[in-house]
C-alpha cells in the first residue's frame, strides 16, 4: 500500500486536519502520482461542508492535481516515470455504457463515475484526492500536461477549465456569437479567457466592482456590474449564450431575460440550494440546462488547446498552513482567480 499523508475534513463543522492514509499499490494499468500541485475548487467547500448532502468522511478533497509520475504498472503504455500528469474530478467509471463509450464518462448511464476524492471506487474504498501527497488511478483517467504550460497555473484547468471549456464548445460559442459568463471566479475566469479564445463576444457579469478591470484584461468584450440598477435592460433578447459559474444562491430570472429566442442559460455553478426559475422566464422557448466537468478525451484537448494558445488559470500560491483562511477567501470571493497549494507546505 502506499501511505500517504494530506489533509482532511472529519466533520461538516470541523477545519481540515492533517491525515495519514493509503492508496492501493498500482495494478498494471495504475500509475502513481507524487502531487506536486492542488487547485482548490468551490466544490471541495460545499462537499467538506456537507452542502450537496453527500459528504463521507474522511474526506480528503482535491480534484485539481498536477504530478511527477513516480511508479507505472506493467500494462501502462501513455506514461513512464518522471513524466508530469494530471487528474480531474474523476478516476473511473464503467467504462461499457453509451456515455462512457462516447468519452463522457462524467455521465456514466450506470452512475459508476468513481470521483477524486468522496467517492467509492470499485473495491468499495473511499477514494482520496489532491490536498495530500499521492494518488493511485488508472492511466486512463489520468492527463498528460503539455511541456510549456507552468504545472502550478495547469493545475486549475482539470475542473475550472474542463468545466467551462466543454459547455462552451457544446452550445458553440465562437465568431458571432453573443457570450456571458456569470461570476468571475475560479470557473467563471477560465470561462471568460475559453469564450474569448473560441472567438465570441463576450459578456463578463460580476457582483463586484474591484474586478471589472480585471475582466477587461482578461478577454471581456463587455462587462456588467449586476450590483447597478437596471443593469439588465439594455441587453434584453440579445444573448445565444450564457454561463453561470456562481457558487452561492442567486435569481436567474435576469439573465434568462437576456436570451434570444432558443438561447440557452446552462449552470455549471451548484448552490446549495434549488435555483427557482418561474415558467414565464422560459416560454418564449429559452433553455435552462447544465453540464458537468467533461470526459477524459475532451480534458485532453483542452490542455492541448490551452497548450496551443498559451492559456493557463491566474493563481495565488497557498500553503497547508493557510488553508482555513484560503477557504474563507474563496467563499467571499477574494481571490484571484485561482488558489493552488503546493505540496511541498505539507509538513509530515
Ligand atoms: P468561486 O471561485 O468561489 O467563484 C464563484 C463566483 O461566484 C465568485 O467569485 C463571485 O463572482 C460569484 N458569487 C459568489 N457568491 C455570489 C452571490 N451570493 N451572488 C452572486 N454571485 C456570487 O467558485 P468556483 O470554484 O469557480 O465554483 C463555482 C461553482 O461551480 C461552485 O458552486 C462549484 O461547486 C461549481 N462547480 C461545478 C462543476 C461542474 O462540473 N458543474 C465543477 C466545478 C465547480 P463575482 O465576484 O464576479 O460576482
Ligand atoms: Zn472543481
Amino acid at each position: 500500500m502506499i501511505s500517504t499523508n494530506g489533509y482532511a475534513a472529519h466533520s461538516a463543522t470541523t477545519n481540515l486536519t492533517p491525515f495519514s492514509y493509503e492508496h492501493r499499490e498500482p495494478g498494471d494499468k495504475d500509475i502513481l502520482i507524487d502531487i506536486q500541485f492542488c487547485g482548490i475548487c468551490h466544490s471541495d467547500i460545499h462537499q467538506a461542508r456537507n452542502e450537496w448532502g453527500n459528504a463521507m468522511y474522511p474526506m480528503v478533497p482535491g480534484h485539481e492535481i498536477v504530478g511527477t509520475v513516480a511508479k507505472v504498472g506493467s500494462a501502462v503504455t501513455k506514461f513512464k516515470v518522471g513524466d508530469t500528469a494530471a487528474v480531474g474530478c474523476m478516476v473511473d467509471s464503467c467504462g461499457t455504457c453509451g456515455s462512457c463509450k462516447a468519452g463522457e464518462e462524467q455521465y456514466c448511464d450506470k452512475q459508476a463515475t468513481v470521483f477524486t476524492y468522496n467517492s467509492k471506487d470499485k473495491a468499495g474504498n473511499l477514494t482520496f484526492g489532491g490536498y495530500g501527497e499521492h494518488i493511485v488511478l488508472s492511466e486512463d483517467f489520468a492527463l498528460s500536461v503539455p511541456k510549456n504550460l507552468d504545472p502550478a497555473a495547469t493545475a486549475p484547468l482539470l475542473c475550472a477549465g474542463i468545466t467551462t471549456y466543454s459547455p462552451l464548445k457544446h452550445w458553440q460559442a465562437g465568431p458571432g456569437k453573443k457570450v456571458g459568463i456569470i461570476g468571475l471566479g475560479g470557473l467563471g475566469h477560465m470561462g471568460l479567457k475559453f469564450s474569448h479564445a473560441f472567438g465570441a463576444h463576450t459578456v463578463q457579469f460580476t457582483t463586484s466592482e474591484s474586478k471589472v478591470e480585471d475582466a477587461k484584461k482578461l478577454g471581456a468584450d463587455e462587462v456588467i456590474l449586476t450590483r447597478q440598477e437596471g443593469w439588465a435592460a439594455k441587453h434584453v433578447g440579445s444573448f445565444d449564450f450564457i454561463l453561470d459559474c456562481v457558487s452561492a444562491e442567486h435569481d436567474v430570472a435576469p439573465y434568462l431575460s437576456l436570451l434570444k429566442r432558443d438561447g440557452t442559460l446552462c449552470t455549471v455553478g451548484l448552490p446549495e440550494k434549488p435555483i427557482a426559475i418561474h415558467a414565464f422566464s422560459v416560454v418564449a422557448r429559452k433553455n435552462f440546462s447544465g453540464s458537468m466537468i467533461g470526459g477524459i478525451a475532451e480534458t485532453q484537448e483542452m490542455l492541448d488547446f490551452c497548450a496551443k494558445h498559451n492559456i493557463v488559470s491566474d493563481i495565488e500560491m497557498t500553503s497547508f498552513d493557510k488553508l482555513d483562511e484560503a477557504w474563507e477567501r474563496v467563499i467571499r470571493g477574494d481571490v484571484k482567480y485561482r488558489f493552488v497549494l503546493d505540496l511541498k507546505t505539507l509538513k509530515k
